[in-house]
C-alpha cells in the first residue's frame, strides 16, 4: 500500500522538501532512535500500513518478522496493565481523563518495531505518518492557543527562529492526514486511535 498510497506520497515529498531546506540542522541518521522511545497514538490507517508491512516481511524475512512479533508480545505484557483504553480492541479512550493518563503512560517504552541492536526501524517503508514527519519544524498549538513550530529536540540546535521558520514542513499536511484518516475510519467503521503494539498483536491470540 505505501508505494501507491496518495497520503504517503504527499507526506514523503513534503518531508524531503523540508529536509532539503533544513540541511545540516536536521541530524537524523540510521541508528538515531530517540524518537522511537515512548508510545504515541497512531491512526487506524497507520495501523493498517504497519500490518501490511509485517505481513510482507513474514514472507521476505521471517526471522526479522518473528523478532517483531516477540517484541510486540513483550511490550504488551508491560503496556496492558496500564493501557488507558479498551484492551479488547486496542483503541485508546478519548475522554479528558484518558488524555491525562496518557501523558504519564509508557514514556520509556521502545517501539516494538525498533531493532534495538541497530537502532533502525524494521518496517521503515510502512512506518506511521508521525514517524515520517518528526524532525522538521511543524506547527503545533499550545494550551493557550499560541502557535509554535516544534522540532525534534536534537535538531535545529543552533538555528535562529528565522532559519527554523524557513524549514517548516508543509502546514497543510496535518489537515490532509486528518481527512485521509477520517475517510479510512468511516470506511472501516472505526473510531479513535491505537498504539503500534496493539496494531501488530497476533490476532490468533486471545485478548483480555
Ligand atoms: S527526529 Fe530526532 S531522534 Fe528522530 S532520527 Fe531525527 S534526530 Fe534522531
Ligand atoms: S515505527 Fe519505526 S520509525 Fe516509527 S517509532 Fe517504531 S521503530 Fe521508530
Amino acid at each position: 500500500m505505501p508505494l501507491h498510497d496518495p497520503l504517503i506520497q504527499i507526506v514523503d515529498t513534503a518531508v524531503a522538501d523540508a529536509y532539503l531546506r533544513g540541511g545540516a540542522h536536521l541530524v537524523c541518521h540510521p541508528g538515531c532512535s530517540q524518537c522511537c522511545i515512548g508510545v504515541f497514538p497512531i491512526a487506524h490507517e497507520d495501523a493498517a500500513r504497519l500490518r501490511e508491512g509485517l505481513t510482507l516481511l513474514e514472507q521476505t524475512d521471517p526471522e526479522r518478522s518473528a523478532r517483531i512479533h516477540e517484541r510486540v508480545k513483550d511490550s504488551l505484557t508491560r503496556l496492558d496493565p496500564w493501557f488507558p483504553g479498551d484492551l479488547a480492541t486496542g483503541i485508546l479512550n478519548e475522554d479528558h481523563e484518558a488524555a491525562i493518563l496518557f501523558e504519564e503512560f509508557a514514556n520509556d517504552e521502545p517501539c516494538p518495531v525498533l531493532d534495538l541492536t541497530t537502532g533502525t526501524c524494521d518496517l521503515y517503508q510502512h512506518r506511521p505518518i508521525l514517524c515520517r514527519t518528526f524532525g522538521p519544524p511543524m506547527r503545533s498549538e499550545g494550551d493557550n492557543g499560541e502557535v509554535n513550530l516544534a522540532t525534534c529536540e536534537l535538531c535545529f540546535i543552533h538555528a535562529t527562529t528565522e532559519e527554523i521558520a524557513a524549514c517548516e514542513l508543509d502546514p497543510t499536511i496535518p489537515d490532509q492526514q486528518k481527512s485521509s484518516n477520517t475517510t479510512f475510519n468511516t470506511t472501516h467503521h472505526l473510531h479513535g486511535e491505537t498504539l503500534i503494539a496493539y496494531a501488530l498483536r497476533d490476532p490468533s491470540q486471545p485478548h483480555p
